[in-house]
């Protein structure tokens, strides 16, 4: 039977009944477990199972479009056309169009040698910056306007207490008492994955020493392009993120992170105005070197990306118009996404250094991955919490994954280290890029999530 999964639904589904049985549950209703959910309504046999959204997020009970004169909430990601091109599939795109977004498709990369890089997107196919709580509302409103089984539900738990392997199922306890049986787990619950330890699933991976400190700030002009400068204890990126506010990203050590976020206001903004232009010697100009690899690249006929664009000036920050937050930062990977009846998608497989943005974008790809594996499970008839059918979609993704994280990690050690003289080098690489259309194509297609390997790793 389908049925829309309508707010009042939710509500009235609020409460379980007692050890219902599930097709999924899905632990952890963030943007990946909800773009999850979204990916299974679209899909021919995936919109019947009965689903249950399990998380204490208080705002998964109603949705709010989030009016465009609120000021923006730091917490923003970048989305790719990639993860775009999903959302529209799922039918959430056209909600955060109602709601505050901004494409740039500009971006200029300064490192800390004054050598520069000015990526530009053409056809309006630029990177989106939408704030987190949009995403998730917009996810939701997708899911109460899609055709799911009437029984599928949302639950208010913020843990699980018991978890008892049963042959044709899980049995979950949770944490305000309530119980249920899933034919399949999906742990969609962070980089902090409970789902992940009680399936007794290893993770690899390192802390960075670093912590992001994010906020939005205000301009006295409204910003299209987003800037990021490489500075000796981390990168700073300035984000558009509509009319005259942007957001910022500031990778740092934690003590400095503590001292940024308690310094006044004043004295944070211009930190912020220090580190994104002045402070660091003077604006890059077309040295030597750009008039070199520029004359090079056009003998060898490589179009119009060997003229160098001009580095622009940032915007003078004016103004901190939220609270500051600061995350500490780590890289972690699961070593398997799928046992007998659980697997893994979002942060809670795979948590990665947020410097060039691809983390959610990463998670969605694994949502509408493990949908469509799950939705050919069902065609085959297979058991959905089988195996050998959850592989599939792991051997799909952790390539992907591992790639991804393989070339942040690459950039964040590039990058993290003051190499002196070889600051110059590194630089010129990057310069060098600019100019040779292949390779300054694949740097973009990857920041475009097209999941092409730069050629320069
Ligand atoms: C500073 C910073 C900037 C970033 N910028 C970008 C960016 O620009 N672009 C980008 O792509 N990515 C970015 N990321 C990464 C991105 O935020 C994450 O990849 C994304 O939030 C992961 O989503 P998720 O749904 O997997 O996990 P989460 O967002 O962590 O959501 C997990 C959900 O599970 C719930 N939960 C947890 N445990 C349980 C439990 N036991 N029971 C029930 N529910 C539970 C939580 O309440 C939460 O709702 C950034 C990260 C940081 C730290």
């Amino acid at each position: 039977m389908q049925m829309r999964l309508a707010s009042s639904i939710i509500v009235k589904r609020e409460k379980l009944v007692v050890a219902e049985t599930y097709d999924i549950a899905i632990i952890g209703g963030g943007m990946v477990g909800l773009a999850f959910a979204c990916g299974l309504s679209t899909m021919q046999l995936a919109k019947q199972l009965k689903v249950v959204i399990i998380d204490s997020n208080p705002t998964l009970k109603s949705t709010v479009h989030f009016k465009k004169d609120e000021l923006p909430d730091p917490r923003v990601s970048t989305v790719t056309p990639a993860t775009i091109s999903f959302l529209k599939e799922v039918g959430a795109w056209e909600y955060v169009e109602q709601q505050r977004h901004a494409f740039f498709n500009q971006m200029q990369v300064l490192f800390n040698t004054n050598a520069f890089l000015v990526y530009i997107w053409e056809n309006n196919a630029g990177i989106c910056v939408v704030e987190n709580k949009v995403l998730c509302s917009s996810l939701l409103s997708s899911l109460q306007e899609c055709p799911m089984d009437d029984q599928s539900a949302v639950a208010s738990s913020d843990s699980i207490s018991e978890w008892s392997n049963l042959s044709s199922a899980v049995k979950l306890g949770l944490s305000d008492g309530q119980s249920l049986y899933a034919k399949l787990v999906v742990g969609s619950d962070g980089a902090k994955s409970q789902v992940r330890e009680i399936a007794g699933i290893k993770t690899t991976g390192w802390n960075y020493t670093q912590s992001a400190v994010i906020c939005t700030v205000e301009h006295s002009i409204e910003n299209h392009c987003a800037w990021q400068r490489f500075l000796p204890s981390g990168p700073i990126a300035l984000l558009p993120i509509g009319d005259r506010f942007s957001n910022i990203v500031w990778t740092m050590t934690p003590k400095e992170s503590s001292n940024h976020k308690s310094m006044s206001k004043d004295d944070f903004v211009k930190a912020v105005n220090h580190a994104l232009d002045y402070g660091y010697g003077s604006h890059p100009k077309m040295s030597f070197l750009d008039e070199y690899i520029r004359r090079i690249s056009s003998i060898s006929g490589q179009g119009t990306v060997s003229m160098a664009e001009p580095f622009e000036v940032p915007p003078i920050v004016t103004d901190l118009v939220s609270e500051r937050m600061a995350f500490p930062l780590s890289l972690r990977h699961a070593s398997e996404y799928a046992s007998k009846r659980v697997v893994l998608i979002g942060d809670a497989a795979h948590a990665v250094h947020p410097l060039a943005g691809q983390g959610v974008n990463l998670g969605f790809s694994d949502a509408a991955a493990l949908s469509k594996v799950i939705n050919e499970g069902l065609q085959a008839g297979a058991d959905i919490g089988e195996i050998s059918l959850l592989k599939k979609y792991e051997k799909e993704r952790m390539a992907a994954n591992v790639t991804m994280m393989a070339i942040l990690d690459g950039f964040q050690k590039a990058y993290s280290v003051d190499l002196g003289p070889l600051n110059f080098l590194r630089a010129a690489a990057f310069h060098g890029a600019q100019y040779i259309a292949p390779l300054k194509k694949n740097i973009i297609s990857y920041a475009m999530g097209e999941q092409k390997w730069p050629l320069f790793l």
